[in-house]
Order: structure tokens, then C-alpha cells, then sequence
């Protein structure tokens, strides 16, 4: 399984692509893929017809498309750059993220 340094609930940058720069919170991450479901980034339209029996309106709905995780800086909540990120494990085994800019640590 691919190394995930990117949890729920985190900001992150996406580094390249055609959404560079943009920034969101993590939504979901999905492991298995790689990939992870940011807030308002990578929106993709769908559009969806009209099924009045169903309820269903037409139109278009946009909804964020999975990006991923190698593409993502998490956004240190101690110095607020877009970090590399290393791991280190504590004294009472638990395992922290380290921001290879600052140098702090957090979950
Ligand atoms: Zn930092």
C-alpha cells in the first residue's frame, strides 16, 4: 500500500495541474487509489436529465473530482506552508507528522 500522508481534515495545496495553487480541505481519502477528495477542487460537471417521475431536476451538478495524493502539499498548521511532510515515531509509539519546514510536529 502507497505511503499516505494526507489525512481527512487537512488543508492542502495541490502542487501541479491544472488546479496548481488551489487550496482545500481534505473531504476523503482514498487509500486504496492513492488519490484524495478535496473541497472545491478538481470540480467536474455532470449533467443530469430531468426524471420529473423521480424528482429529479435537470441540470448540472458539480461535484469534486479525486486528485492525487502525490499532488498534494498538506498545509502545516504551525507555520501555514505548503509542507513536505516526514513521519516520526514518539517515545509512547505514536506515530507524527513532521513539517520539514518548520519542524513541528502535529497528528
Ligand atoms: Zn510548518
Amino acid at each position: 500500500m502507497a505511503k499516505v500522508h494526507v489525512k481527512k481534515n487537512d488543508q492542502v495545496m495541490v502542487a501541479t495541474g491544472k488546479d496548481r495553487g488551489a487550496k482545500g480541505r481534505v473531504l476523503r481519502v482514498l487509500v486504496g487509489e492513492g488519490k484524495a477528495v478535496v473541497e472545491r477542487v478538481n470540480m467536474i460537471k455532470k449533467h443530469t436529465r430531468a426524471n420529473p417521475n423521480k424528482g429529479i431536476q435537470g441540470g448540472i451538478l458539480e461535484r469534486e473530482n479525486p486528485i492525487q495524493i502525490a499532488n498534494l502539499r498538506v498545509i502545516c498548521p504551525e507555520c501555514g506552508k505548503p509542507s513536505r511532510l516526514g513521519r516520526r515515531r514518539l517515545e509512547d509509539g505514536r506515530g507524527v507528522r513532521v513539517c520539514k519546514s518548520c519542524g513541528s510536529t502535529f497528528s
